[in-house]
């Protein structure tokens, strides 16, 4: 089979899904770029009376293709061989070709961490149906995390198809029971939900947002409704743990929120691996 490749060697595998990681977050960068000012632009338009046709008009096309990668500083096109994913970085020197402004380190690092979480994936799960799957669920949560920490929001045009998606990966492969799934997704949103407005009630603040309940609840659709308190678990300790470092480090206020998404998602993702041994370890102690 043209497979054999693959599903024999390991290494092979995991090489190919480094490379394959390194293109993908070459294109995270362009979503956590682009999408929260497409939405932004979407949101003002919708704002607009209907009659003030004319700026809507002259507005340029932007979405994930247009206008092609270019310098924010210079607007300079980006060529190919300057657009090789983490290679580019470095033969740049990390700054633009033309006017020398610095590129962020963000983007090498997205590319990185996404190269590397699929090999990592590759090589615990193997050659799989799943295998796919929880690369595009790898993917999602990766861009997420990086637009909530930048703007505070988790778009509904990602939570919602990773919420769709994750039914669809356990209706096809089985990998939980779908019904597992199901009350994974309804229970994820509606205990974020009651966090929510019992934390309201106590105290008056608001401490997170509907796109956290969300992602929950796709994550309960990935890995079923018996992950979620792990996955809270999780990602309080964790959250936790940054967030009282950021307070020492970076003075910043107490009252300020912080995005929740992250944890969300760093947590669930730790689940997917080892979310089984961990629980089993907890009821059983081994
Ligand atoms: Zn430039």
């Amino acid at each position: 089979m043209w497979y054999a490749f693959w599903a024999n060697s390991p290494t092979l595998l995991s090489a190919t899904c480094l490379l394959l990681g390194l293109v993908i977050g070459s294109f995270l960068n362009v979503v956590i770029h682009r999408l929260p000012k497409m939405l932004e632009a979407e949101w003002q338009q919708n704002c607009q009376p209907e009659d003030d046709s004319t700026h809507t008009l002259l507005t340029p096309p932007y979405n994930l293709m247009t206008p092609g990668s270019h310098c924010p500083q210079c607007e300079t096109a980006i060529q190919a061989w300057q657009n090789i994913p983490l290679l580019s970085y470095v033969l740049l020197a990390g700054r633009c070709h033309l006017c020398k402004t610095r590129i962020s380190p963000r983007y090498p690092l997205v590319e990185l961490s996404t190269g590397l979480l699929f090999a990592f994936l590759s090589w615990h799960f193997g050659w799989s149906v799943q295998l796919a799957g929880y690369l595009a669920f790898t993917a999602v949560l990766i861009a997420l995390s990086c637009i909530d920490a930048d703007t505070q929001l988790l778009p509904d045009s990602l939570t919602l198809p990773l919420l769709w998606g994750g039914l669809l990966f356990n209706l096809i492969t089985a990998t939980i029971p779908l019904q597992d799934a199901v009350l994974g997704a309804m229970a994820g949103y509606v205990v974020l939900w009651l966090v929510f407005h019992g934390f309201k009630l106590i105290t008056g603040k608001e401490g997170m947002g509907y796109g956290d309940f969300k992602l929950l609840a796709a994550l309960g659709a990935w890995l079923g409704w018996s992950m979620l308190p792990l996955i809270i678990l999780l990602s309080s300790l964790v959250g936790a743990v940054v967030g009282i470092a950021l307070i020492f480090l970076t003075k910043r206020g107490r009252g300020q929120p912080l995005p929740f998404g992250p944890y969300l998602a760093a947590a669930g993702w730790i689940t997917l691996l080892w979310g089984k041994d961990m629980v089993a370890w907890y009821l059983h102690g081994y």
